[in-house]
């Protein structure tokens, strides 16, 4: 990593250098049909025609409700008078609905620009705009409001990359987890954090404001990892997830299936999980999230296969049996999908350790 001329590590540079065609958040729905598609080669397990980017029709189960609702509204108008990023905006999700209405939303951090291009995420890539030092303050007042006003049991909040940055953003993380969890005694805190590049100092800045959950998603398996997270590396998440396992933190992380990996790589990957994380005090990851991967726009990677919820029940019952405490596998499944109850689950997974 070269310092720019201002003196910072110009990473947006550099990601937009490897992607001349920014692949998240590029709407490129209007675009003709490639003739032949990149990302097919990429994926190489598939087998015959390489996949053309065409965005697939959806099977039955994979239907969501519309927005919509008293809820929906009430914590439309706070979010939107307080400029919050939410990831179900963001990232499409299709359990906006739901979650909304429930009273329940995933906050995104320290802007809506991410200096890294994931080959399946929706979010912008970019050059970010400079740190919102007030946004922490803005979080918390916002959080007040819902969960005075709406009841709010849980939170999600998460961020963009901010490679750009010699803390990734961990400061404002931090403050944002002290201040939110002042501003509202009783909500569990949940955060779904990034890699921060293997900075382990900044990672502790995050353990240090002890919030409830710390969820950092593997994504994939690790053979996919050059094609869906090229800037990420598997090993490197793994030991983001033994410290913060290690220190007493109750530990999350998320898959998509139906990207390229096999149903073996994900038993691979639960057993790899396991083992990586389950030293030191030797509990390990508790909670696991698996769900069908949806292709945002025909400028992402293509959906592989549709995992069927018979697939989705089975590596369910191998999560549990390898030793996760909560595990939600099914195809409209996301990392927030049911946090709410799994913070629910947090007594009986803190009590188990206890025991
Ligand atoms: S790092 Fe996260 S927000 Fe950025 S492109 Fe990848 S998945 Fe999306």
């Amino acid at each position: 990593m070269t310092p720019s001329a201002t003196g910072e590590f110009d990473v947006a540079a550099r990601t937009l250098a490897r992607h001349p065609r920014p692949l998240g958040g590029d709407p490129l729905k209007r675009v003709d049909r490639p003739v032949l598609s990149l990302s097919g080669m990429v994926l190489n397990n598939q087998t015959g025609t390489p996949e053309q980017l065409a965005l697939k029709r959806k099977p039955p189960w994979l239907k969501a409700k519309v927005p919509g609702g008293a809820g929906f509204t009430r914590l439309k108008g706070i979010i939107d008078e307080h400029r919050l990023h939410t990831v179900c905006q963001e990232a499409g999700c299709p359990n906006m609905g739901e979650g909304w209405a429930r009273g329940v939303a995933t906050i995104m951090i320290l802007g809506d620009t991410c200096t890294r291009a994931c080959g399946f995420c929706n979010v912008k890539t970019g050059r970010p705009q400079a740190v919102d030092k007030d946004e922490p303050r803005r979080v918390a007042e916002s959080l007040r409001l819902m969960y005075e006003g709406a009841n709010l049991k849980h939170v999600v909040i998460t961020s963009v990359n901010r490679d750009e940055l010699a803390d990734g953003g961990a400061a404002i993380w931090a403050e944002t987890i002290v201040r939110s969890k002042d501003a509202c005694p009783g909500m569990s805190i949940e955060v779904l954090i990034p890699d921060f590049e293997g900075n382990w100092a900044a990672l502790q800045m995050v353990i240090d404001a002890r919030p409830h959950i710390i969820n950092h998603n593997l994504e994939t398996v690790r053979r996919m990892y050059p094609a869906v997270r090229p800037s990420a590396k598997f090993d490197r998440s793994l030991e983001l997830l033994r410290r913060v396992r290690d220190q007493g933190v109750v530990a999350k992380t998320g898959i998509m299936v139906g990207i390229g990996e096999t149903d073996a790589e994900v038993l691979e990957l639960m057993d790899e999980v396991r083992a990586a994380t389950s030293v030191g005090n030797g509990v390990g990851v508790e909670i696991l999230t698996i769900g069908q991967y949806l292709q945002p726009t025909r400028n992402h990677l293509p959906i592989e296969r549709w995992v069927t919820p018979e697939q989705f029940a089975m590596y369910k019952d191998e999560g549990l049996r390898r030793g996760f405490k909560v595990v939600e596998s099914g195809p409209l499944v996301r990392s927030s999908y049911h946090a709410d109850h799994q913070a629910d689950s947090l007594t009986d997974i803190l009590q188990s350790r206890r025991g």
